[in-house]
């Protein structure tokens, strides 16, 4: 039984955390989309290792992680990801394999990022500035480079000439021609030969791999109302982190994707531009923000927090088609007296229960909130739901029944061990 974990809500939801946690019953961990904007945090013996492009699954001996032809790879931080890897002991050697499929991050790329945003003045995204987005832009606009691609950098080949008119628009687009298409395809030889022993045919590896009977676990990055369809558009990323893009970002069919669990925190966070209905701008945000240490792993930006909000997640549970949840950061909330649950928007006149798919009446959306008492004795470290305070237990019933999955593993800390795991076979249950 295969397994795709994916975020419920707008990133930063734990994901890596959950994924490392799991990561033992599986042979093989594959990223699927995005690029190095993730910031996966895990913690291990006290030790902080921050991903962005390698999936975490890398932290753990024997397992093979795969970077999938959805995902967009910018060699340079691909290898000081390597090279931090090594500095810390741990050993890449064998273990990690890049589609030939994947598209490049090249120079401009990261340029065009940042002009691009600054074009939009006030109605930036609040991207991460790493060119993901304007490769994505080439690669559906057909002038993409790809990892493959560089095993033929020869004069008349068709890297360079790829590169010679990216970087011409490039050029145009500045209004200056201080970026040389030599520059860009010298710097592509030099990385070649470092990438080159990690390029693979990652479909046809997993094809294998499934065929031999080894367990496949597929990692999303940023979170559902993050996704280029189903999210909060255009405030999103460029790519879908849903869990259908787990079968078009690896070359796997639907059925293989197996069992979905979204990780959700148990209240909400957003980085960045964009409506976010449970919003809280007082003490309690504050307090949110402070005590769940709500800064991006990936750009150290303050993130905006509010209450849980059982509409996004229901959303998360019926675009993904989430069997399970996993509530991370249930400590967090420790100590406050009284806790409220959106379970539905009040918007003009009317109540909606569903997600709106037009961001002007979501941003105009007011929480219908329901309150739930908060518990004062600390649940940071406990690892069985029957030790959590009986108000903690009813709150996570209640985002059970709200958002219409039951929460499989609740996170009460940042550290491996510090998870409740309800019920593990229902997630990896080879049956
Ligand atoms: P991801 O991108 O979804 O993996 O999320 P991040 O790694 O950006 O953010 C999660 C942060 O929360 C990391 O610093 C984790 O170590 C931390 N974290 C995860 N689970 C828990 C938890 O249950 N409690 C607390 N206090 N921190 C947690």
């Amino acid at each position: 039984m295969n397994l795709c974990v994916v975020g419920a809500q707008w990133g930063d939801e734990g994901k890596g955390k959950i994924v490392d946690l799991l990561t033992a019953h599986f042979a093989v961990v594959a990223r699927y989309q995005g690029g190095h904007n993730a910031g996966h945090t895990v913690y291990v013996g006290g030790r902080k290792f921050v991903l962005h492009l390698i999936p975490s699954g890398i932290l753990h001996p024997g397992v093979v992680c795969l970077i999938g032809n959805g995902v967009v790879v910018d060699p340079h931080a691909l290898f000081a990801e390597l090279d931090e890897l090594t500095s810390l002991g741990i050993d890449v050697a064998g273990r990690l394999l890049v589609s030939d499929k994947a598209h490049l991050i090249l120079p401009y790329h990261r340029e065009l990022d940042v002009l691009s945003e600054a074009r939009r003045g006030e109605r930036k995204i609040g991207t991460t500035s790493r060119g993901i987005g304007p490769a994505y832009e080439d690669k559906i606009g057909r002038r993409g480079v790809r990892v493959g691609d560089l095993a033929d950098a020869s004069d008349d080949g068709a890297l360079v000439g790829a590169v010679r008119e990216n970087v011409a628009a490039r050029n145009r687009l500045v209004g200056n021609a201080d970026m040389r298409w030599q520059d860009v395809l010298a710097d592509l030889r030099r990385v070649w030969p470092r990438l080159q022993p990690l390029v693979a045919d990652t479909s046809l590896y997993l094809h294998r791999a499934m065929h031999a009977g080894r367990a496949v676990m597929f990692e999303g990055a940023q979170g559902t109302l993050l996704d280029i369809d189903h999210g909060t558009y255009p405030f999103v990323t460029s790519s879908n982190g849903t869990a259908g893009g787990a079968a078009t970002g690896l070359g796997i069919g639907p059925a293989r994707v197996g069992r979905v669990l979204g990780v959700a925190k148990a209240y909400t966070t957003r980085v960045g531009a964009g409506p976010l209905p449970t919003e809280l701008h007082g003490a309690v945000g504050e307090r949110l923000r402070e005590t769940g240490q709500e800064y991006g792993a990936s750009t150290g930006r303050p993130r905006r927090c509010g209450w849980f909000d059982a509409v996004a997640v229901r959303y998360a549970v019926r675009v993904n088609g989430l069997d399970a949840l996993a509530i991370t950061k249930l400590d967090v909330l420790d100590g406050l007296e009284e806790l409220q649950v959106c379970t539905a928007y009040r918007c003009g006149s009317d109540v909606l229960s569903e997600m709106p798919g037009d961001i002007a009446q979501l941003a105009q959306c007011q929480p219908v909130y329901e309150a739930l008492p908060g518990w004062t004795r600390p649940t940071r470290g406990l690892t069985t739901f029957a030790d959590l305070p009986p108000e903690a237990q009813r709150y996570i019933a209640r985002l059970e029944e709200t958002s219409g999955v039951p929460a499989q593993i609740i996170s009460t800390g940042s550290e491996r061990d510090h998870t409740i795991m309800r019920s593990l076979s229902s997630i990896i249950d080879k049956g």
